[in-house]
């Protein structure tokens, strides 16, 4: 799976490579399309339009069939491509009990669908106990049993919760599909790290990185569909394709997890959300934590300091009640952590 966000060098190899799912392609018109892309079949490279809340950000923002209906629609007609495989409700729902009575995005859908605009519906996925909704999760169990949605996007990664198992279990009985995202947390930061590197040197991780061993690892999960894996040059790229194809698990790649495993204790958030609902300032700890691996794992510092910016309430509103601290299962110091992420980012 390949974004349009990519560098437009890394698109052709890309495609070379075998990527053919492009997300986020509405970002793309009809001058700006990759030649690389455009010059295949067009059945055989797949395009996602991603859709927005309107009227605010994911946290504030509303559903409107209309609205959604047009900016596909226009996005269609920008782009020359005759229509988009994937119709991806960007962020998802709430709640479940919004998930079961607005249905604004799923008829804007079926609309689009009639006139050959769109063919698949799905969503990625966030939690939303913040803002007093429910955690990815429990939305995405609901929608595998009672919507048309046919594939869900959420963060999941090695030791995760086993709530995300019983996700991925149900949706693979019910030929739901799934995509891991935000998968490599600690990955980067461990790639420049002297100490990490030097441990990573011994005999007995020979042969595998903790990025390759994490891609082997989502790919071997027959429950998960596809993955979202982080790609900045071609290089990475290559190590991740190369990696997806080797599939199968070394005894090497298990030790290489584990090390990451614990180097991450006490420093790389898992986007889990579990503290953000004992949080009495409503902070997005889990927002905030998530910009930094934009910083510190993708080394996109600007994206970082972009979306650090459009919270409302940053890590300075932190008054270190420390009421956060107990559910954190990743170890870390949330007081402490908030008040770096903002040296880095505010
Ligand atoms: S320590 Fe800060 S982030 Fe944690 S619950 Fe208290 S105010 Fe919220
Ligand atoms: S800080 Fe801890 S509890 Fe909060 S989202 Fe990150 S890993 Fe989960």
């Amino acid at each position: 799976m390949g974004a349009a966000d990519w560098s437009p060098a890394v698109i052709p190899l890309a495609v070379k490579a075998g990527v053919n799912y492009w997300h986020k392609a509405h970002r793309w018109n009809a001058e700006t399309m990759p030649e690389a892309i455009k010059s295949q079949p067009r059945e055989s490279y797949h395009l996602e339009v991603v859709v927005d809340r309107v009227g605010g950000d994911h946290m504030h923002g509303h559903i409107d069939e209309e609205q959604h209906y047009q900016f596909v629609k226009k996005a269609v007609e920008r782009s020359g491509v005759g229509y988009y495989d994937v119709f991806k409700f960007h962020f998802g729902y709430h709640s479940v009990a919004e998930a079961k009575t607005d249905m604004g995005v799923i008829r804007a859908f079926e609309r689009l669908k009639k006139e050959g605009l769109v063919k698949h519906l799905a969503l990625s996925q966030h939690h939303y106990n913040n803002i007093g909704g429910d955690m990815a999760y429990d939305i995405v169990t609901y929608l595998i049993q009672n919507s048309p949605f046919e594939a869900a996007q959420f963060f999941y990664t090695y030791g995760d919760k086993h709530e995300l198992e019983d996700v991925l279990a149900l949706a693979k009985k019910n030929d739901f599909g799934t995509i891991a995202m935000k998968t490599m947390g600690g990955v980067g930061r461990a790639a420049t790290d002297k100490k990490f590197q030097t441990m990573l040197a011994e005999p007995r991780f020979k042969g595998s990185s903790p990025g390759t061993a994490m891609v082997k690892w989502l790919m071997a999960n027959p429950n998960l569909t596809a993955a979202v894996i982080n790609t900045t040059n071609f290089d990475q790229l290559q190590e991740n394709v190369g990696a997806a194809r080797e599939l199968k698990m070394g005894a090497n790649d298990h030790h290489a997890l584990g090390l990451l495993a614990a180097y991450n204790k006490g420093l790389t958030c898992l986007l889990c959300a579990d503290c953000v609902s004992h949080c009495p300032e409503h902070i997005a700890i889990a927002d905030i934590l998530r910009y930094e691996r934009y910083a510190l794992d993708y080394h996109d510092l600007s994206r970082a300091k972009a979306e650090y910016q459009t919270l409302t309430k940053n890590g300075t509103a932190c008054i270190a009640c420390g009421d956060c601290m107990p559910s954190c299962q990743a170890d870390i110091n949330i007081i402490a952590k908030l008040k770096d992420v903002h040296r880095l980012l505010g």
